[in-house]
């Protein structure tokens, strides 16, 4: 069995919160909020994903060894420094990596100010260049400061951030 790559996920129904973060951070995570115990470690064994769970017994099943980490805490905040303590999972909004969707876990794409001026509100379209949007549901993503809240209580465990984040927060 191949080992899966650590920033492929699969957030068990008790991580919403945590799933969407990743999402933003670019990392593809699977999320479904109600899902049965052997259909969690099926699409974590085909789709070769890295389980977050908070659920000890499944942590535990043996088919899931090597290929989950058991989240200790239900606060998102210390759920992703464990990921970045156990993971080294890299937590700024990197250029490089495009963000994702936060409800549907599609990677976003750029399109024309134009098209965004007739979607977002005015206040928003006159002060922002960049949109991107999802593909699968529309919303549309840019570069803001509304989620500077998380991301200052992250900079303070991994060092400086970037400015720009997203404004579409979960
Ligand atoms: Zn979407």
């Amino acid at each position: 069995m191949t080992e899966p790559p650590l920033t492929v996920f699969f957030a068990d129904s008790m991580l919403g919160r945590l799933a969407r973060w990743l999402r933003i951070l670019g990392y593809d995570t699977a999320y479904e909020r109600v899902v049965p115990d052997r259909d969690v470690i099926d699409r974590v064994l085909r789709e070769n994903r890295w389980l977050l769970t908070r659920d000890e017994d499944l942590a535990k099943r043996r088919v899931l060894r090597g290929r989950h980490t058991l989240l200790t805490s239900d606060a998102l905040e210390e759920q992703l420094r464990q990921l970045a303590r156990e993971l080294s999972l890299d937590l700024a909004i990197d250029p490089h990596r495009a963000s994702r969707c936060a409800e549907c876990n599609l990677t976003l794409g750029p399109i024309p100010h134009e098209e965004a001026v007739r979607l977002v509100p005015a206040f928003v379209s006159g002060q922002q260049a960049a949109f991107t949007s999802c593909a699968g549901c529309g919303r549309i993503y840019w570069p803001g400061t509304h989620w500077s809240d998380l991301l200052a209580r992250l900079k303070r465990f991994r060092g400086p951030a970037p400015d720009s984040a997203l404004v579409a927060g979960p």
